[in-house]
């Protein structure tokens, strides 16, 4: 298993790292689809939920799934089930990762 030796050393590996189309603000609804398919083959996909259910992070795509800011209720529920399913995710994400 990788093994980090600063904090945020993985985001060196992002697929997303310095694509506009990851920043709520600039995102298109067709691009969507791409962003997802970015998500699939990024190599930290595991570090990357991980974060998101420590940091409790919103309003920012995670592993292929925009994590909303809790606007209302509903979106509060919304984005604690995301939490929950990521933190799930994280084991058999690094088993499917292997090493890096
Ligand atoms: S999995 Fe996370 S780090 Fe990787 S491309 Fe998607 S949002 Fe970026």
């Amino acid at each position: 298993m990788k093994r980090w030796t600063r904090r945020f050393e993985w985001v060196a590996y992002a697929a997303c790292a310095n694509d506009d189309r990851f920043v709520l603000e600039r995102l298109s609804p067709n691009d969507v689809a791409e962003v997802r398919r970015i998500c699939d083959s990024c190599p930290v996909r595991p570090e990357c939920l991980k974060w998101a259910v420590d940091e409790q992070v919103s309003g920012v795509w995670v592993a292929g799934a925009l994590f909303p800011d809790p606007v209302d209720e509903r979106a509060e529920q919304v984005l604690k089930s995301l939490w929950r399913l990521a933190k799930r995710s994280i084991p058999g994400e690094l088993a499917r990762r292997g090493d890096i």
